[in-house]
């Protein structure tokens, strides 16, 4: 699935379309589609994994989900989603949710919750971390509305950095503990994407899919952990489980 930075990348790359008229709009999705034909792109935005299209009076939500995937200029072989025509290209999306926002955008998002966004707040993370104290940190990380745009690989990576168990309670690790994961979330978010554009986000990786510490030269575990059941990757050398 793309995390966060993923998804800032493809703003980066549907830019020259912002300010563009679609010509013509097709595709499988369910949503009502003529509405898009000679509507003119206002702005993308992203909030963690969503893809926002943003026109005058509703917005066209894109989430990539498991297999999703877009192509830009060029198609795939296969039905497109959604796909949009433009004087100066193409826009095309599959295997994805295509779901309709009507009115305000700023109605349906909090982009303070955007580890990536201008207006990420960790300390409002912080204060929802709190009210969790029970919960563990690796469910805690993968929650949108906390650290909206971090995924699997960044959890992992986070807290093989911050040195702390992924079964750990919120509530048990130290504060400067906590409160340097929420700051790496958004580091380690912008990290990976300089490492994505320069086609070496895999060779960075310290945890996941890893089979060794390179802290310890001890095995490095996967198990899957928390009520979500995600992989996580760590050594119980160094990451302190804290409960
Ligand atoms: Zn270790």
């Amino acid at each position: 699935m793309p995390e966060g930075p993923s998804i800032r990348i493809l703003k980066e790359e549907a830019q020259q379309f912002a300010g563009q008229k679609i010509i013509e709009v097709s595709g499988n999705s369910a949503i009502d589609i003529e509405r898009l034909q000679g509507k003119t792109i206002l702005s993308f935005k992203t909030w963690g994994k969503h893809f926002l299209i943003c026109f005058d009076d509703f917005t066209v939500k894109i989430h990539l989900l498991m297999f999703g995937t877009y192509r830009i200029n060029e198609q795939k072989e296969t039905k497109p989603r959604l796909s949009m025509i433009f004087s100066n290209g193409e826009l095309n999306f599959y295997t994805c949710s295509v779901k309709i926002l009507e009115g305000d955008i700023n109605l349906y998002y909090d982009f303070s919750e955007d580890v990536m966004n201008e207006k990420w707040d960790p300390k409002k993370a912080k204060q929802s971390l709190d009210k969790n104290p029970d919960e563990m940190i690796c469910d805690a990380i993968l929650d949108q509305n906390i650290f909206s745009g971090v995924g699997n690989i960044i959890k992992n990576e986070v807290l093989y950095r911050c040195k702390i168990h992924p079964e750990s309670l919120v509530g048990k690790i130290p504060q400067k503990d906590l409160k340097k994961i929420i700051n790496e979330c958004s580091v380690y978010s912008f990290e990976f994407l300089d490492w994505k554009k320069n086609n070496e986000l895999k060779k960075h990786w310290l945890a996941y899919a890893k089979k060794v510490c390179l802290r310890c030269d001890l095995p490095i575990h996967k198990k899957k952990t928390g009520k979500r059941s995600r992989r996580s990757f760590f050594c119980t050398n160094c990451q302190k489980l804290h409960k």
